[in-house]
Formats: C-alpha cells, sequence, structure tokens
C-alpha cells in the first residue's frame, strides 16, 4: 500500500480547501470502498481527508423534496418513515444493494462516488483505460458478462455498480457540491459521466469538491414506485441488470412515469424512451412491453453480455407490472 498522510477535516471548508490544494487528495467516509482500492493499489492519494466528523448526516423533509446529507449511511435512508412512505424506490434500492454490514458504515455520497466493479480495472496487471488512461481496455475481447450494452464506448463498457444512484436517477434527484468557489446544485443525470474517450473521468466534480447533500423530490401523492433487481444470486451481489420506477395511474392511464435502468449502462441510465411510451397509455401489458422495447432499443452488446438485452427488457416490464398492481 502506497504512504499517505492522513488529515481529519474539521469543517467543510478546511476539508474542501485542504482537497483543492496541490497534493493529490481523496476522502474517507465510510471507507468501503476507498480503503479496498488503496489496499490493492488502484488508488493512491497523497492525502486522505478523513470526513466522518463533519455535520452532514440526517435527512429533513425540505418543502416537496427530502435532502439528505451526504454522509447519512444507507441504512439510515432505508429505514428512514418519510422516505420508505413516500420513496420505496429509495428504500428498495438500498435493502437490495451490499450487506447489512455494508450498510450500516457506507454512506449516500460514497454509494454515489463508488467505482465499477470490473475486474480488469481492480487488477493492476490488466490493461484498463478507466485506472490507467491509454493502457486499453481488458475487458472488451475478456470477461464482460457483467458489464454495459448502454452507453459504453470503444474504451470503456464497465457498468456504474449503485443500485441507489438508479432509484435517485428515476426521481431527478441532484447533488449538492461544495468547492473552494461556493456550493452548486447538479442534478445526477448531468453529474454522470459515460466513458466517452476518456473513461477516467466518471463524473463533473471539480478538484476538491465535495458532496454534501442529495436533494430528492418527493413523488405525488399517490404515486407508486419499486426497485427491481435481477442477479445471480439472491443477496450480496451486484445487478445484471435493475430497473427502478414510479408510475401515477388514475383510470387505468399512466398520467406520469420515471423509468431507469441499473446493471445495463455506464451510468445510472434514465430511460425517457420507455417514460414517453408510458405516459397516456393503459396501464397494460402491451404498454410495459413497448416501453421495455424503447428502454433497450439502444443496445450495444458484446458477446458475452447479449443475454442483458432481453434480461433488461424482461426487467422493466416486470418492475412495470410489479409497480402498477401496487396500491397507490
Ligand atoms: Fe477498464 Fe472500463 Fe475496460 Fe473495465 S471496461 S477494463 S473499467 S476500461
Amino acid at each position: 500500500m502506497r504512504a499517505f498522510e492522513y488529515l481529519r477535516a474539521s469543517d467543510v471548508h478546511h476539508a474542501v480547501a485542504t482537497a483543492a490544494a496541490g497534493q493529490e487528495a481523496a476522502y474517507l467516509a465510510g471507507g468501503t470502498t476507498q480503503v479496498d482500492l488503496m489496499k490493492d493499489g488502484v488508488l493512491g492519494p497523497d492525502v486522505l481527508i478523513d470526513i466522518t466528523r463533519l455535520p452532514l448526516r440526517g435527512v429533513v423533509p425540505d418543502g416537496g423534496a427530502v435532502r439528505v446529507g451526504a454522509l447519512t449511511t444507507m441504512a439510515e435512508l432505508a429505514a428512514d418513515p418519510l422516505v420508505s412512505r413516500r420513496l420505496p424506490v429509495v428504500s428498495e434500492s438500498l435493502l437490495l444493494a451490499a450487506s447489512p454490514q455494508l450498510r450500516n458504515m457506507a454512506t449516500v455520497a460514497g454509494n454515489l462516488l463508488q467505482r465499477t466493479r470490473c475486474r480488469y480495472y481492480r487488477d493492476l496487471s490488466c490493461a484498463c483505460n478507466k485506472r490507467q488512461p491509454g493502457s486499453g481496455c481488458g475487458a472488451l475481447e475478456g470477461h464482460h458478462r457483467m458489464h454495459a450494452i448502454l452507453g459504453t464506448s470503444q474504451h470503456c463498457i464497465a457498468t456504474h455498480a449503485s443500485d441507489l444512484a438508479v432509484a435517485l436517477v428515476a426521481l431527478g434527484a441532484a447533488v449538492r457540491v461544495r468547492g473552494v468557489n461556493g456550493e452548486r446544485t447538479v442534478p445526477l443525470t448531468q453529474f454522470y459521466l459515460p466513458p466517452g474517450d476518456t473513461p477516467d473521468v466518471e463524473n463533473t466534480l471539480g478538484r476538491g469538491e465535495l458532496i454534501t447533500a442529495v436533494e430528492v423530490p418527493l413523488l405525488p401523492e399517490g404515486a407508486r414506485s419499486g426497485y427491481l433487481k435481477v442477479r445471480d444470486r439472491a443477496s450480496y451481489e451486484f445487478a445484471l441488470a435493475s430497473a427502478a420506477v414510479a408510475l401515477v395511474i388514475t383510470d387505468g392511464v399512466i398520467r406520469d412515469a420515471r423509468v431507469a435502468l441499473g446493471g445495463l449502462a455506464t451510468v445510472p441510465w434514465r430511460s425517457h424512451a420507455a417514460e414517453d411510451a408510458l405516459r397516456g397509455a393503459a396501464a397494460a401489458p402491451g404498454t410495459f412491453a413497448a416501453a421495455a422495447e424503447a428502454a433497450l432499443s439502444g443496445a450495444s452488446p458484446r458477446p458475452g453480455n447479449a443475454f442483458k438485452v432481453e434480461l433488461g427488457r424482461r426487467t422493466v416490464v416486470r418492475a412495470l407490472s410489479t409497480v402498477a398492481g401496487r396500491q397507490a
């Protein structure tokens, strides 16, 4: 493990100013990804800034939204009464992720920033453009069963690993970001960057910037929502395909729809095409099939993950059918 300096931040300003200064810095919160990757030699910051004592924890109603402190744990957010009542898609995405031990440690912001599970990224002996730009991509001609079929590039096909981010993208959530020049709000749909020519640049965070909170709009009263995750085993596994869905249905007609996909794309994938296929249509199997077709229409699979196209369609159909059948 590479030697590094450890600092405990006294406040947000101190954390951000330190991270933006000369040396390569990283933040330490729950540590459930950062520490693993440092031990493996994938990440090697000069300075590790411990932010665990900053006052960035808690879930509070904020008008028609909830404001989630960046250091709120996954377990705390999943158990929040307002979130589980009004945003079950969020609670379900959290409870289907990781293990209870990890959910007690991992923070919401850390979850959103977690790194890909691509095995080549974590193996220093392999080519990986995300870890070492310009070195190549071992997954393209290698083992890519778990990899993405949406939003890929010729330089990277890694899947984004967060379930929570998929639910939040469906809901139109945004992150509050603090940097040395002040604070800004970034919708999550603009926060994540597809790999393109620079797979090592995963989001729009500037040097030293820190996520301080996540703002999640509440769904309207009467909306139903849910998260479906399909994986190789029933717990402690990443998604092969997942769908976050929210629907407003009156008199059998879908008035509003949100659809986002996980396990299939390089970024948490909001599908406006699927939503367009749903709005104004009958809440019926044919509509759900059309939405699923639209959601996967741009898929670009490799030989080892072509099965994900049909799996993705079926995941969307099942998620929509299940949520439509729930009580409003
Ligand atoms: Fe690296 Fe992306 Fe290729 Fe995986 S898919 S080896 S993360 S460049």
